[in-house]
C-alpha cells in the first residue's frame, strides 16, 4: 500500500522528512515526491499502515483522504525567485485557511498557483489555475492536462486577492452542486448557469 502525506506548498518540514527517513529505512519504503507537491511512502505493509501513519502524525503528518479541499500545487514564488510578485506559500496558506473547513469537497479538481505571469506551476492547465501579476492577480479555470490538454478560461485579470478568492468560492461551490461523482472543472464551464462565462 501507498501513503500520502499532504506537504503545504511544497514544503517538507524536516522532522517529518526524518520521521519518513526512518519508517522507509525500518520496512525498505519507497519515497516519492508527487506532481502535486506530496510526500507518497510506497510499498506499505498492510499490516503495517497504521503504525506508520501514527508515527508520521506524532510529527504533524496530514494524510490525503476523501472530501479534503486539494491543496494548492505552488511555484517557489518571490521569496526565491526574482520574477516573483507574491509569497506563494503565505497564499497558498491563505486559500488553505478560508477552505479547509469543507469537509465534503467533491473530486476532481486540482488547484495551482504561480507567483508571476510565467505560470511555472501549470496555472493554466489546471482546473482552477491563480497567478498573480504586476496589477493584480489573474484567474483561470478550466484548464487540464491528459490526452486532450486545453487551457483554461481567464475569467479575472488584474483583480486583488478578496476578489479572486470570492470567485474560488463560487466556482467551487458550483463545482459541488453540479457534481454527482469526480468532475473535471472541464466538464462544468461552458454549463449554461456557468458564473463566469467569458474570457476577460
Ligand atoms: S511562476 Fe514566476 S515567480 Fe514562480 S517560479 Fe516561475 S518565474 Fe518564478
Amino acid at each position: 500500500m501507498d501513503i500520502t502525506v499532504l506537504l503545504p506548498a511544497g514544503r517538507l518540514p524536516l522532522d517529518l522528512m526524518a520521521k519518513a527517513h526512518d519508517m522507509a529505512e525500518k520496512y525498505g519504503l519507497g519515497i516519492y515526491l508527487s506532481t502535486v507537491q506530496n510526500l507518497r511512502l510506497l510499498d506499505v505493509p498492510e499490516e503495517r499502515v497504521n503504525e506508520v501513519k501514527k508515527e508520521l502524525a506524532a510529527v504533524g503528518a496530514d494524510f490525503k483522504g476523501p472530501g479534503k479541499f486539494p491543496l494548492p500545487r505552488v511555484c517557489i514564488g518571490k521569496t526565491y525567485c526574482k520574477l516573483g510578485v507574491i509569497d506563494t506559500e503565505e497564499f497558498s496558506n491563505r486559500i488553505m485557511a478560508r477552505f479547509k473547513g469543507r469537509t465534503k469537497t467533491k473530486p476532481k479538481f486540482k488547484i495551482a498557483v504561480s507567483g508571476c505571469v510565467l505560470c511555472c506551476s501549470g496555472v493554466k492547465t489546471t482546473d482552477i489555475g491563480i497567478n498573480a501579476s504586476k496589477i493584480g492577480f489573474d484567474l483561470y479555470v478550466g484548464g487540464k492536462g491528459g490526452p486532450h490538454p486545453r487551457v483554461g478560461r481567464r475569467i479575472l485579470h488584474g483583480v486583488d486577492e478578496d476578489t479572486v478568492l470570492n470567485a474560488v468560492e463560487k466556482i467551487v461551490e458550483f463545482h459541488h452542486t453540479m457534481s454527482t461523482q469526480k468532475q473535471r472543472m472541464r466538464k462544468l464551464i461552458d454549463h449554461p448557469e456557468f458564473p463566469y462565462p467569458d474570457e476577460v
